[in-house]
């Protein structure tokens, strides 16, 4: 069967419900994955052939899109920082927000000493303590999460991306206390509260881990509060806390850090939302 025939069934289909641009990077995302073969590949080679088996691959991939399933979840995979990560229903798909806060962190660090002690709370699919222990040689990094599912794809990462990063099974609001003379901690927990969700898309909706993203309308920042006040005790002087926030909620988040005794700073991401905040400790 030939390729090119396929692309424009396999685009036609999905124009009912995304973007044709989106329908074709979806497509050369999945024959990369599954034939090796390169939008310009196809563009040079207009004659490549595939057989019955893999035309069934593309079929079945397409009718996932058309239920609105992830493309990372189909392919198993995502690039988060330049790295592979493998993803599944039970962890957070890697954002690009995220890796925003991932360089604030590094170019903050790499400015002082790039071997410190980090902690993460909520790893999910390990993304965030990962991309850092690979630019951060020789830091102690740990990293928690209340999802044993989600540990596991966070350990499978780490191991792929041959860093260490010092795991436990742990749920944020029953943690008592953090390691000791940390240099920074991280945390990007759940933050979207139930009124929102009207605004999202089904392949979050349907398909995203409720746990990593969730929180309760009546007391949305209840994750912050509780890291915040574990950061003060087990941060060093000057040491830094960053979160990712909730953009709706930006003043709230920085007037709760200041209130525990930070020096605040927001930052918007690319969406000129406000996503990130840094409290250093006083
Ligand atoms: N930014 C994510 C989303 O909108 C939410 C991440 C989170 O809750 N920590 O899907």
């Amino acid at each position: 069967m030939k390729l090119n025939i396929l692309k424009e069934e396999f685009c036609t289909a999905l124009l009912s419900d995304y973007p044709a641009e989106e329908a074709h990077s979806f497509f050369f995302m999945l024959t990369q994955a599954y034939f090796k073969v390169s939008r310009l590949d196809l563009a040079l080679n207009p004659n490549i052939e595939i057989d019955a088996t893999e035309a069934d691959k593309l079929e079945q991939a397409k009718l996932r899109l058309l239920q609105h399933e992830p493309i990372q979840h189909i392919l198993g995979t995502t690039e988060f920082f330049s790295l592979n990560f493998q993803v599944s229903k039970d962890v957070l798909i890697p954002r690009p927000e995220t890796e925003e806060l991932v360089q604030w962190i590094l170019d903050d660090v790499s400015a002082n000493d790039s071997t410190i002690k980090l902690t993460e709370l909520g790893t999910g699919s390990g993304c965030i303590a990962i991309s850092l222990a690979k630019s951060l040689s020789g830091s102690k990094i740990s990293a928690v999460d209340i999802s044993e599912k989600a540990l596991k794809i966070a350990k499978l990462n780490a191991n792929k991306n041959e860093v260490f990063i010092d795991f436990s099974l742990q749920d944020i609001l029953e943690l008592e206390q953090l390691p000791e003379n940390q240099d920074v901690i991280v945390s990007n927990p759940p933050y979207v509260r139930e009124l929102e969700k009207k605004a999202m898309q089904r392949n979050v909706l349907d398909y995203e881990p409720e746990q990593a993203l969730y929180v309760a309308d009546h007391d949305p920042l209840i994750f912050y509060k509780q890291i915040a006040n574990l950061a003060k005790k087990s941060l060093i002087p000057d040491g830094k806390l960053y979160f990712e926030i909730n953009q709706y909620l930006a003043a709230e988040t920085e007037k709760l850090l200041q209130d525990q005794g930070f020096t605040t700073e927001l930052r918007k991401d690319i969406f000129g939302n406000y996503r990130m905040l840094k409290g250093i400790k006083q």
